[in-house]
């Protein structure tokens, strides 16, 4: 490749595209040239080598603002010359390709490599959020592997050396009477290599303290004690190790109408007498909106109506529940004398009816004792 394509030309993203655009299209492109689906095939494998570098540069912040900046050159100037082969692009992005293929490439950095610590993050989410789900932008300070000697320690054009003091097995022999012990070396601490110039952007950590921005796509439906997993978003992995994982804590606030009962919202409706013996129609807040109610004749205090399908998505499936309406009848207070003259009326009536009612069942009871 004499000319080199422009990252995000290749990527087939634009300019400001966000870390997950970038992530989606890789993925995509990376399935369709990886060389296990095309072998053979060196077109297929110079787009696949090419999506990983453009990838490999995009999707690191401060690669990605000096490409901005510089160009190509710019980025040589910091001594990232691409990749020189699959082994290279395999080691490089570690357990990504497990995770977007979902098997193992079976290419990974092997040797004293260590995984990232996980990390955990809190994060506070209102009633509807959690109902609907949100896209949001979490800032997480962690150890990241050193973007400049990709975590050997080492400065740029140096490597490692092999330990004097081990021979490079990383463990030395002692005598201890009759017996020899072997133990870990403690001028490499196990590794077999010392660093001579050590990298002077991490002063040979291997690691840095980064801040950075991740995206978290909320999922619609979440609840309280909810955890999310981002995948090797935790911190870096050191001497070639995969990174750790994020997880992210929901919490979830009350609200002041709505409670839930997984994915059923509950919620409480106060109704006059009046419109609960001779049915009315109201209209009541539901999670997207307002939505008209109707209260059958007759209701009792304590009666639960039903709004289907007008609750919270599964998480597994996605199908919602129900919208749980409890009915709680209110006796009117501070009547007006015309209101209590109307009452008094509505009460001789009822009464009435009683008598009536009560007298027929004397009357049928003495009939059944007389005979
Ligand atoms: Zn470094
Ligand atoms: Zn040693």
């Amino acid at each position: 490749m004499a000319v080199k394509r422009d990252y995000y030309e290749i990527l087939g993203v634009n300019r400001n595209a966000s870390e997950t655009e970038i992530k989606a299209n890789y993925r995509k492109l990376a399935m369709k040239y990886h060389p296990d689906r095309n072998p053979g095939d060196k077109a297929a494998e110079d787009k696949f080598k090419e999506a990983a570098e453009a990838y490999e540069v995009l999707q690191d912040p401060q690669k990605r603002s000096v490409y901005d900046q510089y160009g190509h050159q710019g980025l040589e100037g910091t001594g990232f010359s691409g990749f020189n082969g699959f082994e290279d692009i395999f080691s490089s992005f570690g357990d990504i390709f497990e995770d977007f293929f979902g098997f193992s490439t079976g290419r990974r950095s092997k040797g004293r490599g260590q995984k990232g610590a996980d990390l955990r993050h809190d994060i506070k989410l209102s009633f509807m959020e959690a109902a609907f789900g949100k896209d949001t932008e979490i800032n997480v300070e962690k150890m990241e592997t050193c973007p400049e000697c990709k975590g050997t320690a080492c400065e740029a054009g140096t490597q490692p050396e092999t330990c004097q003091h081990c021979g490079g097995s990383g463990q030395i022999s002692r005598s201890q009477g009759f017996f020899t012990v072997r133990t870990s070396c403690p001028y490499c601490r196990g590794r077999g290599q010392s660093v001579k110039h050590p990298c002077s952007y991490c002063r040979g950590a291997g690691k840095v303290r980064i801040s950075k921005k991740v995206n978290v796509k909320i999922p619609a439906g979440v609840d309280g004690g909810s955890r999310l997993r981002l995948t090797g978003e935790g911190e870096g992995g050191s001497h070639g190790g995969p990174p750790g994982d994020l997880y992210v804590f929901i919490h979830v606030e009350p609200h002041d109408f709505f409670e839930r009962d997984g994915t059923d919202v509950i919620c409480q409706i106060p109704v006059s007498f009046v419109q609960a013996a001779l049915g009315s129609e109201i209209k009541i807040p539901t999670l997207k909106g307002e939505k008209v109610l109707e209260i059958p004749k007759g209701t009792q205090p304590g009666d639960v109506l039903r709004f289907e399908g007008e609750g919270i998505p599964s998480l597994r499936n996605g199908s919602r529940g129900d919208q749980i309406i409890q009915v709680a009848v209110k006796t009117p207070t501070n009547l007006s004398k015309k209101q209590e003259a109307l009452l008094k009326e509505f009460a001789k009536l009822e009464e009435s009816k009683l008598t009536t009612k009560l007298k027929n069942m004397f009357k049928s009871g003495s009939e059944s004792v007389a005979r």
